[in-house]
């Protein structure tokens, strides 16, 4: 591609991503192109090539299986000697970047870039590297480092501060203490990102193999309050009224990150709705405990309510999708109806496709409750995996207990 780009007389460099994690004896994700042809010439000279982006517009290019995105340079934005199209460029009152799609140099291209060792371009013209920013030191000593002012670039883009966080965490590195300092004073900015961008980043940040080390530094620099102020507000020091969910909370949400980075790190599969189920279920308790308080409804229409609540208030700062939030309402629900196993009510359960990861959630509040609970996850491990009559046995053993129960 670099060639084909190279022999139309463009110039043209892999840069971004995939130069860092090479340097680094990673493995790229993907591979990020940039050059001097805009997006209209780059359409013409690959032919499955579309157009994407508003914000920031660059090529999509299809290879094979793969999407290779092909970016042309950005360049310097509006200062007192250049004016620029407001088309193209746009900023909100905040110093937003709304619009980010005026051209430039590689030189410049560089200087758009977030951190230093995301500023590296390699070219197939003579096999080199350029380093406009020192990134290749950066990357040597481990160093996440913003380029240029760091508040004026957290507020053209908030996110960054995400992605400071997220290379610190899954390259083991140190944050430059001038690219830290502004981050917990500003991260009140995330509140204007749109939500989808903020669901993405947090899969990112939370579901690639090193979710818990981001979790620790997204507290430490105060952004897991941003993103998730529902849980924040439970694990906030001196906080009173959180009561004994507090240190459920805390655990459950360790527990979960610890499992999903031990699964990846397996070649297991994830899906963010059990940890977004896991995240939520003690705010969801908490929230219908409070309902039935005020209100006198019965538990289980508390409970409906509860979910609604605390799904529409998350949706509106991470827009998790309908079909996460809908495996999440079935895990909640299989927690209550897994209380109730007589009669054909266990078998049920058993059938269900979200029992599993029902099972595994109630298996973590096991291991963090105690008491009954861990009882009742045992019942449950033995159910599934016994034979045919032995469940059978097992629920007549129920009905007995039951009973027994009753005539004392
Ligand atoms: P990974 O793909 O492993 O998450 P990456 O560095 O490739 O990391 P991408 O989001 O794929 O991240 O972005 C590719 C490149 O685009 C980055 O390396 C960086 O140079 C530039 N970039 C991405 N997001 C921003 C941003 N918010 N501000 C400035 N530059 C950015
Ligand atoms: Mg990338």
């Amino acid at each position: 591609m670099l060639y084909r780009l190279n022999k139309q007389g463009y110039e043209a460099y892999l840069v971004g991503g995939c130069i860092r994690d090479l340097l680094l004896g990673n493995v790229p994700k993907d591979f990020d192109i940039t050059t001097n042809a805009t997006p209209e010439q780059i359409q013409k000279v690959f032919r499955n090539c579309r157009l994407v982006g508003r914000r920031f517009r660059l090529a999509h290019i299809l290879f094979g299986k793969e999407i290779i995105e092909v970016a042309t340079f950005r360049g310097e934005h509006e200062s007192d000697n250049v004016k620029v199209n407001d088309n193209l460029a746009r900023r909100s009152q905040s110093g937003m970047l709304l619009r980010d799609n005026v051209y430039g140099t590689v030189e410049q291209d560089a200087l758009r870039r977030d951190f230093t060792m995301n500023a590296l371009y390699y070219s197939a013209k003579d096999f080199t590297i350029r380093d406009y920013c020192h990134g290749l030191q950066d990357l040597q000593q481990k160093i996440v480092r913003l380029i240029g002012e760091p508040e004026t670039r957290y507020r053209e883009d908030p996110v960054r501060m995400l992605r400071a966080i997220r290379f610190a965490a899954k390259l083991d590195m140190s944050i430059d203490p001038k690219t830290a300092e502004p981050i917990k004073s500003l991260a009140p900015l995330l509140k204007n990102i749109p939500a989808a961008r903020l669901f993405d980043e947090s899969l990112k940040l939370l579901q690639t193999g090193h979710g818990y080390t981001t979790y620790q530094l997204l507290r430490e620099y105060h952004l897991f309050e941003q993103l998730f102020p529902n849980l924040a507000k439970f694990l906030a020091k001196n906080n009173f009224h959180a009561g004994a969910h507090k240190d459920y909370i805390e655990r459950i949400v360790e527990q979960v990150l610890k499992n999903t980075d031990y699964r990846i790190a397996n070649a297991q599969r994830v899906n963010p709705a059990f940890m977004f189920a896991a995240f939520f279920w003690y705010p969801i308790m908490e929230q219908a405990q409070m309902i039935t308080l005020e209100s006198g409804l019965q538990f289980n229409d508390s409970f409906s309510l509860a979910i609604n609540d605390i799904l529409a208030e998350q949706c509106k700062i991470t827009a998790i999708p309908r079909r996460l939030t809908t495996i999440m309402g079935d895990i909640w629900r299989l927690q209550i109806r897994m209380h109730k196993r007589t009669g054909k009510r266990a078998f049920a359960i058993l059938e269900h496709p979200k029992f599993r990861a029902a099972y595994d959630l109630l298996e973590m509040r096991a291991a963090i409750e105690k008491g009954e609970l861990l009882i009742l996850a045992k019942w449950w491990d033995e159910f599934q995996y016994t034979s045919p009559d032995k469940r059978v046995a097992m629920v007549k053993q129920l009905a007995k207990g039951s009973k027994h129960k009753a005539k004392r």
